[in-house]
């Protein structure tokens, strides 16, 4: 496995309505580590909303905020990977994108171009949903259906989603103590992939639903994809770097 993609939601970058430094720092640890091991890794991050706040706090239940939050967000956020990967001698760089850019095989072949001659150089790409243009992500899903396109047609072999729960349970285990984490999955029903989510109720099942669609599609594609905790790193890095799956969930055909 050589070239990964690496979601990162808002929730995990976020504490106390800021970017948490601390999380962050721990990201680009493990990205720097990755590269270090011959991978590599793009990175989908969320954020730029949050980070946005912190400068004008406008209402969020707006879409349009969101858009404008997102706009005055995004060069903060990526100041601040920046400053974090300068400790390690990397380059970050930032791809904007929406999901109808890659419907077009031209728009497709300019970006993989571009994603190409920055790996290769060891860049590491930080791409966001171009809010700006496209609602969806920022809407539903906080980048989890753009990072699924994103892996297939970078050609990258996996998607690892970082959440702010560690894997997929047979229920949702913020409701149910007895949840049981699954270590593998490769069927997802149509019941699960179709169950409703809504934007402004992030404790539905919504959460999950985005991810699993990720999944379904990845799966389809012949690709893989793991989920894992984004606060505490530990299960990616043993399962990314020393090929020892501690915890997470591994979808795989
Ligand atoms: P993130 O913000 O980290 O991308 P979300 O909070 O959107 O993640 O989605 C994960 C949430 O989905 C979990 O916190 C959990 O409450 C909920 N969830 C519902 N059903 C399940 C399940 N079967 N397995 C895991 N999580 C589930």
């Amino acid at each position: 496995m050589n070239r990964i993609v690496i979601k990162v939601g808002s929730h995990i970058l976020t504490e106390n309505a800021q970017i948490s430094k601390e999380r962050m720092k721990s990201l680009v640890e493990l990205i720097a580590s990755l590269q270090q091991h011959g991978k590599e890794v793009i990175l989908v991050s969320s954020g730029a909303v949050s980070s946005g706040y912190t400068k004008l706090q406008l209402d969020k239940s707006f879409i349009p905020n969101r858009q404008a939050l997102a706009a005055i967000g995004q060069p903060l956020l990526l100041k601040m990977y920046q400053e974090k990967f300068d400790k390690f001698g990397i380059i970050c760089s930032q791809v904007l994108l929406s999901a109808a850019d890659l419907d077009s095989r031209k728009r497709t072949e300019h970006a993989k171009n571009a994603i190409n001659v920055l790996l290769s150089n060891k860049v590491v790409p930080i791409i966001n949903e171009n809010d700006v243009t496209a609602t969806e992500e920022l809407v539903f899903g906080d980048n989890d259906r753009l990072s699924a396109h994103v892996t297939y047609h970078f050609d990258a072999d996996m998607l690892v989603i970082l959440s702010d729960i560690a894997g997929y349970y047979d229920k949702d285990p913020n409701k149910f103590d007895d949840a049981v984490l699954y270590k593998t999955h490769s069927f997802l029903s149509e019941d699960v992939l179709n169950a409703e989510h809504s934007a402004n109720n992030e404790f539905a099942t919504g959460g999950i639903v985005t991810k699993l669609q990720s999944a379904q599609f990845l799966l389809e594609n012949s690709k893989e994809m793991f989920l894992a905790s984004g606060f505490d790193l530990t299960d990616i890095k043993s399962f990314l770097i020393d090929g020892v799956q501690k915890g997470g969930t591994l979808f795989k055909a």
